[in-house]
């Protein structure tokens, strides 16, 4: 059987909050100061919890924003190593042909290497092609090839395939003990990031303080909308991540303050600072949390997680 749906857009029925690009609301004028790496506040570090708490039931967070280079994988990665960090059983599902999630994660992600190609066209089962990541605690990834690019147009055809993903990981779950599935989404919203789409229960959503942030957003919402409606009851904009924030750039702060006004309930209370060690880790093939576990980026990524664990311990 066929379980495709043809979207009828005009169903939609989503109200949208973000009813035009900001582009004309910040002053392109306006210098950014100079870029100095974030202070270090110990006492934010030393009062984060270091157990965290589990939840009844297993999230599936998709992470998602068709806007590149806006933090997805670095947030998936630090979340989820975070998350690993608090005594929690994590796996990632890297749905990015470009594999930045399994590099982060310090996973082989070269051709050959099974992973989400197999899961998606192949019916392999998620236990099966997941490896286990240096960083420390229950952390395991399932890693994305470059033939995962070929997978989009392969999937057009295929019989299901929306709901591939969806029941590899039902049939995972049923199976093996996790508390946190997350997945790492390109930069669009075409089969693959509809697969995670489906197969997810909360969408998380990175949102770059700089120009333009929201613009796409709204695009976002209306496929969440359609994903609702049609192919996914349960799934919901769970939160809302500003990342790359830079205290001294009055732009981060406005960004931050609109975001919220549209998002007050979903978006974290922590900004990710912009910082160098943020971005020098994936180099290094490790997260945030293992190359530099005490700078700003860590400790704010821990505290993102650390909320995010808060907010639905306990509940179904
Ligand atoms: P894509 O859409 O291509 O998948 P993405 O949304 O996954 O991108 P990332 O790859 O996580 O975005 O981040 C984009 C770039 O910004 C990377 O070079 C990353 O190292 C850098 N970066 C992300 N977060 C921070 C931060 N808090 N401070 C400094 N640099 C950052
Ligand atoms: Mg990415």
């Amino acid at each position: 059987m066929n379980d495709s749906v043809d979207v009828d857009v005009s169903r939609e029925t989503f109200e949208d909050p973000v009813k035009r690009p900001k582009r004309a609301h910040y002053p392109t004028d306006e210098t950014p100061p100079e870029f100095v790496e974030p202070e270090v506040d110990v006492s934010r570090e030393t009062a984060l919890p270091r157990v965290l708490p589990q939840p009844v039931s297993p999230r599936i967070i998709v992470v998602a924003n068709q806007k590149g280079g806006v933090g997805k994988t670095t947030s998936t990665v630090n979340l989820a190593a975070a998350l690993a960090l608090g005594g929690l059983k994590v796996l990632v599902i890297d749905v990015d042909p470009q594999g930045n999630a399994s590099t982060a994660l310090g996973v082989d992600h070269e051709q050959g290497t099974e992973g989400t190609y197999e899961i998606l066209l192949e019916g392999a089962s998620i236990a099966d092609v997941a490896a286990p990541s240096p960083e420390p605690g229950h952390l395991w990834v399932v890693p994305a090839t470059i033939d995962l690019a070929a997978a989009e147009l392969e999937l057009v055809s295929a019989m299901g395939r929306e709901r591939r993903l969806d029941k590899a990981v039902q049939r995972y779950i049923a199976r093996n003990e996790v508390d946190y599935i997350f997945f790492d989404c390109p930069p669009s919203l075409g089969l693959l990031t509809l697969n995670a789409l489906v197969a997810a229960t909360e969408i998380l959503v990175p949102i770059q303080c700089e120009y333009y942030a929201l613009e796409g957003v709204s695009q976002l919402l209306r496929t969440i909308n359609m994903v609702t409606g049609e192919l996914n009851n349960s799934l919901r904009l769970g939160t809302v991540l500003l990342t790359m924030y830079d205290k001294r750039n009055t732009l981060s702060k406005d960004v931050a303050a609109e975001v919220r006004k549209h998002f007050p309930e979903q978006t974290l209370p922590v900004e990710i600072p912009r910082s160098v060690r943020v971005s020098e880790a994936p180099g290094y093939r490790s997260t945030v949390l293992s190359y530099d576990s005490k700078s700003a980026g860590a400790v704010a990524y821990r505290e993102a997680a650390a909320e995010i664990a808060r907010r639905n311990a306990g509940s179904k």
